[in-house]
């Protein structure tokens, strides 16, 4: 079994209208792959170095080659968790971020041409791959599921009938579950679509009957890969079985600000969980590649539902990578900042 390995890039965002009205400043700069943030209340301190696997700039025009491109992320890290899939590893992608900093943008992203994310992307050109096969013994399903949890609960986006929440559970080999979640087997990319589609809708319905938005919910988007080979010999039948879980993660920023009581405070109180387990078990994974160590026992998976589900995806016999999604203003520099230390925890 291959030890793990996080990738991690951080994407800064271009500025939003009310961010342009206001005469935001870039705190953010970019080289390489090295990011830095300058303070904005103390210009003359020296600004904060953190050096990634990639770093994503905005600030440029679209020709320029420093500009990420939504084409331009899924080939560094969507097209090489893809072929890991292929090769038979577990993967995850999770973006991380303040609510509004770009996460769905990058998972998820917009209809128009080029302006897809990873989600679409890789979906497309899992299909394309596979209907290039030409090996005759060699087959291929795809079943997918989309889930949020929300406040240590699980909801089925792809049946938004189910009322309430459904039971996470364990089995003795294949790890941990959750009961009754639909998994709709898909032949083609416009089937994911139409999937996608419902999903999503059925998360900013949910979100808008709490009179909420959907920044306070982690979205899983799982690909479960089969890949069948028939042996003529034996008449034997082996399958290679991936699972790939695309995650938009509720944003980072702090509950606290806002003077938050009952429901509120509870919520900002699981978010913060999920996002601090997720962090420890990431960190923990991360100081584990390299070294002989195999102590997953040591790694708190199960402090957290978001976790605890993603065990098989993030430890062991898989390939995980995280996106840290900036705003590039001035105001938003403290947030901005915690963001970064988290990404640079997780490397
Ligand atoms: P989050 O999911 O983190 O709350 P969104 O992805 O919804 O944030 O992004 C907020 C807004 O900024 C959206 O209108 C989105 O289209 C836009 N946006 C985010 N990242 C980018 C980017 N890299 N390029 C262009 N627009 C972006």
């Amino acid at each position: 079994m291959a030890s793990s390995s996080v990738k991690v890039a951080v994407r800064v965002r271009p500025f939003n209208n009310r961010e342009i009205n206001r005469g935001a400043k870039c705190v953010i700069q970019m080289q390489d792959k090295s990011t830095c943030i300058v303070n904005p209340k103390q210009p003359k301190e020296a600004p904060k170095n953190f050096t990634f696997d990639y770093s994503y700039w905005s600030h440029s025009s679209e020709e320029d080659p420093s500009f990420a491109s939504q084409r331009k992320v899924y080939q560094d890290i969507g097209e090489e968790m893809l072929l890991h899939a292929f090769e038979g590893y577990n993967v995850c992608i999770f973006a991380y971020g303040q609510t509004g900093a770009g996460k769905s943008y990058t998972m998820m992203g917009k209809q128009d041409p080029g302006q897809q994310g990873i989600i679409p992307q890789m979906c497309e050109d899992l299909f394309r791959q596979t209907a290039h096969n030409t090996d005759p013994d060699l087959s291929f399903s795809v079943e997918v599921s989309y889930m949020e949890i929300y406040c240590e609960r699980v909801r089925d986006l792809l049946n938004p009938k189910s009322r309430g929440s459904l039971r996470v559970r364990e089995h003795p080999i294949m790890g941990p579950y959750v009961e009754d979640l639909s998994k709709m087997a898909v032949t083609n990319y416009n089937d994911i679509a139409d999937l996608m589609d419902t999903g999503n809708k059925a998360r900013t319905v949910a979100a808008t009957n709490m009179n909420e938005t959907s920044s306070r919910s982690h979205a899983v988007f799982t690909i479960l890969f089969t890949q069948r080979r028939h042996d003529n010999m034996t008449s034997l039948d082996t399958e290679k079985v991936s699972k790939i879980s695309l995650v938009d993660l509720a944003g980072s920023e702090r509950a606290d600000s806002s003077g938050a009581k009952g429901m509120r405070l509870k919520e900002g109180a699981n978010i913060n969980k999920s996002l601090t387990t997720l962090g420890k078990v990431i960190s923990a994974l991360a100081d584990m590649h390299g070294t002989k160590k195999r102590r997953s026992d040591f790694i708190p998976y199960r402090d957290s539902v978001l976790t605890w589900l993603l065990r098989e995806n993030l430890g062991g016999n898989s390939r995980t990578a995280m996106i840290a999604a900036l705003s590039p203003a001035d105001i938003n520099y403290e947030e901005t900042l915690s963001t970064l230390r988290y990404a640079d925890r997780a490397k």
